[in-house]
């Protein structure tokens, strides 16, 4: 039986679920032992995964599950991880990205490295009315994203050790300043902290499956903006995959059990066609079986407080 783990907000404050067959039972219950470190946030769980995911399965393999909690339908998930050690990023990562966004048709893997940027926990929103719109930026734009969860400890990982890293998946959205990402008032003119690392800027959820029920080579990815399907792809388009960016990204830094690994975005970004987000847009991120993670853009209630930002970067963008 595949299941799912997931943090819900609740009248007395979050609480860690495992949802399977639709209903939502509290970790407390189900599985005593591991509820009380991951309260208000899954990095616990995952600082023992190995454990945890044999003691889950063990749990639900019994059967006689206590009553639940809710269900998947109409509960209020959180971002199922909140403080992460690390949010990392890979950019540039479909060769259908490359080739209907930017008309690079030609690429060579071998002849380049990886891009990468980091969020901070800052970024992680859950879904929801949970995304206040940048207004630093004119130029908002949505990327879908498969999310590595990180569930082993590792520096300098070798690419055939490397999957036995992920605890399991999620659904992020990049969300994307693409008048600060390629800032025209900077030197080099290409910022991916202004463009890419704001508040709210990485909704992900709605849980985190567990990666032995998942085949990340063969998941389809839907990105719709108000209904309008706007990314339509699948990750067999990834051009470094799940494990080839765990070994590589570890040559940098050591991934930490919790971590969240963004794999990239394939083709359909708002910015190929000067399409972006306003506030009161509904965005939905479908992948796979991982579920559907919906948010909405709402006013920044700090707008009045923005820099004159907005006009100088209109101005020069036309
Ligand atoms: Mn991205």
């Amino acid at each position: 039986m595949t299941y799912a783990v997931a943090l819900i907000g609740t009248s007395s404050g979050p609480c860690a679920v495992v949802e399977t067959g639709g209903s939502l039972y509290a970790l407390s219950d189900l599985a005593p032992q591991l509820a009380m470190a991951a309260a208000s946030d899954l990095v616990p769980l995952f600082e023992n995964w190995d454990e945890a995911s044999q003691g889950l399965d063990a749990a639900i393999a019994r059967g006689g599950l206590p009553a639940p909690v809710g269900n998947a339908a109409d509960a209020r998930f959180l971002a199922p991880i909140q403080r992460p050690a690390n949010v990392i990023c890979a950019g540039s990562n479909y060769y259908d990205h490359l080739a209907k966004d930017f008309g690079i048709t030609s690429f060579d893997k071998a002849a380049n490295d990886i891009l990468y940027f980091t969020k901070q926990a800052g970024s992680l929103v859950g879904p929801g009315k949970t995304v206040r719109y940048p207004s630093q930026s004119v130029a908002f734009d949505w990327e879908i994203e498969l999310v590595v969860v990180i569930g082993r400890t590792g520096r300098r990982i070798p690419l055939a050790d490397a999957m036995a890293h992920v605890a399991g998946y999620t659904i992020g959205l990049d969300l994307t300043a693409r008048d600060l990402q390629f800032n025209k008032r900077q030197r080099r003119q290409f910022d991916l902290f202004g463009g890419k690392g704001f508040d709210d800027s990485a909704p992900v959820g709605p849980k985190i499956v567990p990666g032995r029920f998942v085949d990340p080579d063969d998941l389809a990815l839907k990105l719709r903006v108000n209904g309008e399907t706007k990314q339509d792809s699948h990750t067999r388009e990834m051009i470094w995959t799940v494990p080839e960016l765990i070994a590589d990204v570890s040559q940098h830094v050591t991934l930490r059990p919790g971590d969240l690994l963004f794999t990239g975005s394939p083709a359909g970004v708002g910015h190929a066609s000067g399409t972006y987000l306003h506030v009161g847009d509904r965005i939905e991120a479908e992948i796979g079986d991982l579920g559907t993670l919906g948010v909405e853009i709402v006013e920044d209630p700090d707008s009045h407080r923005v820099w004159n930002r907005q006009q100088l970067l209109a101005a020069e963008q036309g």
